[in-house]
């Protein structure tokens, strides 16, 4: 039985449908800060699913977890992931993500659970030297929520030498699109993200889309970024747990597509896939976005065998599709 913290968030949602595709039983440990219930209702239609809801800061109601379930592996989402929000409250980020992940880990050791797949993040590389990022560049984050991701690593490095404790992290670049039948799909009450927001900007109710900064040293002036999809994303979580359940040693990837696209550029597509005129406004540089982050992903490729397929327009459409859905929820 695989653990899910975070399973019923975005990316935590997807992994979810795609573990129980594969047949493995899941158990969600989710504290709804940011997930749906209405997420787990439309998992549980596709396997043997669990639900606890339960808070990583608390430990009991992770340890009973683990009590009540024979867990073999487990895989890390749940945490705080707003770069802005880190800024202004890193407190809020350091007691949730490190303190909660301490206490997963040490209720993983307490039941002798040594395999973990955890999400982490372009935002422990920081402001890039170069471009591709590989997994050699430093790690300088800029931000308390790419701080609070590198202590992590940090951290199950030390848990691996004194405990034996696995661990693979996933290095994720720009997330983007939804599950392809549309059962789920990227769900914020508070959304910052960028297709997203273009999208929500065609609806009746949608604000007109900010633009944040057309000054920077790119192609076009505005920031570039590597979208990988969120199926995509996915599958490197399912071979990074095949790869551990094979005896893989503690290792880390960056997951992204190789290529950056503009704002303006992902602009054009989401005009091009909705077939509407986009109102637009724009807005100054947002306060830590450095101008380019673009993954190297061979590693990944040659040592998981991960082989990301999907293009910006696939994980645009898709995002359309469900953001329309959401629209009428
Ligand atoms: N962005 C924007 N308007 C928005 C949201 C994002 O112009 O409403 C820009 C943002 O400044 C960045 C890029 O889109 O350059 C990607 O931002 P996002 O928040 O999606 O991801 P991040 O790179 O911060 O993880």
């Amino acid at each position: 039985m695989i653990l899910v913290t975070g399973g019923a968030g975005y990316i935590g949602s997807h992994c979810v449908i795609s573990l129980l595709e594969k047949k493995y039983d899941v158990v969600i440990f989710d504290n709804f800060s940011t997930g749906h219930k209405e997420t787990v209702e439309t998992l549980s239609n596709y396997g043997k699913v669990k639900l606890v809801e339960g808070d990583l800061n608390n430990y009991q109601d992770i340890k009973s977890v683990f009590e009540n379930n024979k867990i073999d592996a487990v895989i890390h989402f749940a945490a705080f992931s707003q770069v802005a929000e880190s800024v202004k409250n890193p407190q809020k980020y350091y007691l949730n993500n490190v303190c909660g992940t301490l206490n997963l880990l040490r209720a993983m050791l307490e039941f002798d659970v040594k395999k973990i797949v955890f999400s982490s993040t372009a935002a422990t590389y920081g402001e890039p030297e170069y471009i591709p990022i590989d997994e050699k560049h430093n790690q300088n984050p800029i931000n308390p929520y790419g701080q609070t991701k590198l202590f992590i690593e940090k951290i199950m490095d030390d848990y691996d030498k004194a405990y034996g404790l696995k661990s693979v992290r996933l290095r994720y670049f720009n997330v983007a699109g939804a599950d392809e039948q549309i059962r789920i799909g990227e769900w914020h009450d508070n959304e910052t993200h960028l297709i997203p927001n273009i999208l929500k900007s065609t609806f009746g109710s949608g604000k007109t889309f900010q633009m944040f900064g057309e000054d920077y040293p790119t192609k076009d002036g505005t920031c570039v970024r590597d979208y990988i999809n969120i199926e995509d994303l996915v599958n490197a979580h399912i071979l990074a747990l095949d790869y551990l359940n094979r005896g893989g040693e503690t290792n880390f990837f960056n997951l992204g597509t190789n290529e950056g696209s503009t704002v303006k550029e992902v602009f054009s597509v989401c005009e091009e896939i909705t077939g509407k005129n986009i109102p637009l406004e724009v807005k100054g540089r947002r306060e830590g976005d450095p101008a380019s982050l673009v993954a190297d992903n061979s590693k990944a490729k040659s040592v998981l065998g991960w082989n990301p397929e999907k293009t910006l327009e696939n994980s645009v459409d898709s995002a359309y599709k469900w953001e329309s859905k959401l629209q009428n929820m």
